[in-house]
């Protein structure tokens, strides 16, 4: 039997992710005997869980669970980049000999034997030198994440857990005496420091790098090459967050120099002895793993932080199996802001232990413990089928709007790898946007009066966007107006950097902000300083069952109108994104036919926000 390094990060979730994959692999290989399952006592158990992982469209076995990611896959290319700019660094700084491949088959693999499981990896970067042996995992995550790891002094500056020299960060106990340190709080330190053991936190790549160690470390050791392992360190190479292109390409590729400030576009967190740290976990994870393999049993687990519940590589039987009896609208975790959870007579719950534990609707959890006014809102409006609306407040937001409206939003590409002059990775970069323009409260033409940039190519087309941006906006007088305002701001404010010749203007439009979630939802700031007491200031303008604890304009807009994305061809921004992604792979026909996809469903979005708008000054009349 083998498990390879995501096996073993999956494994290692819980117990019941082994038997629910075991039996997705016998129904793919059905040469393999379902009886291996001999704890599995009912085969209808089986079919069930089965069941909830396969649909059927038109005879077609759809797989509900490895369902594949439209826009990892189309940003694959820029993820592959990263890897190569990691082994060239490497070669640079390192020295020796580097192993490293775009594919990975072509990488160094590891393995080895233990309790009759080859446990085996493939290493992203494999660095022979003077030194000895460097493993270097490369993530595709910025430096952003570990940098923010560190507390604050007597004198409140901040003091980074890390020290850095060149591209490389190291932890400061590992490089310098504390107790020499003016003014260092050890226990401070050693609290952050801790955070990187966290697994299911921002140790999450920590724990890839320790498994590695663990299979490096068998490998020798089965070898008896102890003497080796001495001399072996581990890194982390990530995307320096604070690199900035300048705009050089070679055979029209972008080639990353070190950067105005000598940075380079890929820094390494040296973790060799948090690694070591690790392996007592490792070791146990993989006892726990070995147990289940050998004697699968189903049982359902409770649901926890180990299931990534709404985050990035989530365990993907949550949705169809695990997490299915969560209600689609209106569950217990659907209460507004409510990280903090409930105070019961027996201590505090949250989160996915409100459905361990059995509350799974928003009306299951006990009255007695709903203590915020919002959440008794949420509860009486689906309780009593009520819209809750608070009039006055709504129609005091409204009369701070100047006019014209522009309605504005952008589609952006979050490119791991920056591609034009002045961008960094994962800059939010934009290549279309939608403007539609009320000139008064109501007058607003959903096609005279709307304007969409859409970049044609992957060149650089910034500069025409920036142009039409300030040709339609007067930023002397109106509103920018959108849904999560700051999204758009920000995207002005860069450009504005990064194109010094048109700051004037796109500050002048920055400065004039304002957001639709000021309105339905509520700006305590704004509405405190229009005279609302705290209390009043803090809680939303409108609620109704049908938002279900969320404001976003996916689910506002069927509240407020019949407008609906399900039969546009570009649904989501997700897709729009994959659209524009894939602009080199389409041949002319689907090009000319995604391209006004992009185009309808960015003028969509900015019309839903001249609807909405319409619906809220109606409420108030
Ligand atoms: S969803 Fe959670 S409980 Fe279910 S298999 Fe995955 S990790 Fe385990």
């Amino acid at each position: 039997m083998a498990v390879s390094k995501t096996d073993f990060i999956n494994y290692s979730r819980c117990p019941r992710y082994i038997v629910l994959d075991k039996i997705k692999k016998d129904k793919l290989d059905a040469d393999i005997d379902i009886s291996e399952y001999k704890n599995i006592e009912k085969e209808s158990l089986i079919e069930e869980l089965l069941g909830s992982m396969y649909d059927y469209e038109d005879d077609n076995e759809v797989d509900l669970i490895d369902v594949p990611n439209r826009q990892l896959e189309a940003m694959m290319d820029y993820y592959k980049q990263v890897e190569t700019e990691a082994g060239r660094l490497t070669e640079k700084y390192f020295g020796g000999k580097t192993t490293y491949s775009k594919d990975t088959y072509n990488q160094e693999c590891l393995d080895f034997n233990r309790n009759g499981i080859k446990y085996l990896c493939y290493v992203d970067v494999y660095n022979e030198n003077s030194d000895g042996v460097n493993i270097i995992e490369v993530k595709a995550t910025t430096t952003n994440q570990y940098k923010k790891l560190g507390f604050k002094n007597k004198d409140k500056e901040f003091i980074s857990i890390f020290e850095k020299n060149g591209p490389f960060y190291r932890l400061k106990d590992e490089v310098c005496n504390l107790n020499e340190l003016y003014d260092f709080d050890i226990d401070k330190y050693q609290n952050q420091v801790n955070k990187l053991f966290d697994r299911w936190g921002i140790g999450k790549y920590i724990y890839d790098l320790s498994i590695q160690r663990f299979i490096l470390e068998g490998e020798y050791k089965a070898s008896n090459n102890m003497e080796a392992l001495k001399n072996i360190h581990y890194y982390l190479a990530v995307l320096n967050a604070d690199y900035v292109f300048d705009g050089t390409y070679k055979d029209g590729k972008p080639l990353y120099n070190p950067d105005d400030n000598d940075n380079e576009i890929i820094n390494f967190f040296d973790f060799t002895n948090i690694t070591k740290l690790m392996q007592p976990v490792i070791e146990n994870d993989a006892s726990k793993i070995e147990r289940v393999l050998f004697n699968p049993i189903d049982q359902e687990c409770d649901l926890g932080k180990w299931c990534g519940f709404k985050k990035p590589g989530g365990c993907k039987y949550f949705n169809q199996i695990c997490g299915s009896k969560i209600p689609h609208k209106n569950s217990s975790l659907n209460y507004i802001s409510n990280g903090q959870g409930f105070m019961t007579p027996n201590g505090r719950i949250k989160g996915l232990d409100l459905i361990n534990q059995g509350y799974l609707g928003m009306l299951d959890v006990p009255v007695e413990w709903i203590t915020r006014k919002t959440h008794m809102i949420q509860r009486e409006c689906l309780e009593f089928n009520k819209v809750y609306i608070n009039k006055e407040k709504l129609k005091k937001g409204l009369e701070q709007i100047e006019y014209p409206i522009y309605h504005l939003d952008f589609e952006t590409f979050p490119c791991p790898v920056p591609r034009f002059k002045g961008e960094w990775p994962y800059i939010q970069s934009p290549f279309e946007f939608s403007l539609h323009i009320e000139k008064e409260p109501g007058v607003c033409d959903k096609i005279k009066d709307n304007y969409v940039f859409l970049a044609k190519t992957h060149e650089d087309e910034r500069e025409e966007l920036v142009k039409m941006l300030i040709k339609y906006i007067d930023g002397s007088k109106g509103t920018l107006f959108a849904q999560n305002v700051p999204f758009e701001k920000g995207r002005i404010k860069e450009l504005s950097n990064i194109f010094p010749q048109y700051k004037d203007r796109l500050m002048a439009i920055y400065d004039r902000g304002f957001d639709l979630l000021w309105l339905v939802n509520t700006n305590s700031k704004m509405y405190e300083d229009l005279g609302y007491d705290e209390e009043e200031a803090k809680v939303f303008n409108y609620y109704n069952k049908d938002l279900s604890g969320s404001f976003s304009i996916k689910k506002t807009l069927p509240v407020f109108s019949d407008l609906s994305y399900s039969d546009m061809t570009v649904k989501n921004g997700t897709e729009a994104i994959v659209e524009y992604a894939n602009y080199p792979l389409m041949s002319k026909e689907e090009y000319n036919i995604k391209y006004q996809a992009l185009i309808d469903y960015c003028q969509q979005d900015t019309w839903a926000m001249v609807v909405i708008l319409d619906e809220l000054r109606k409420l108030v009349k």
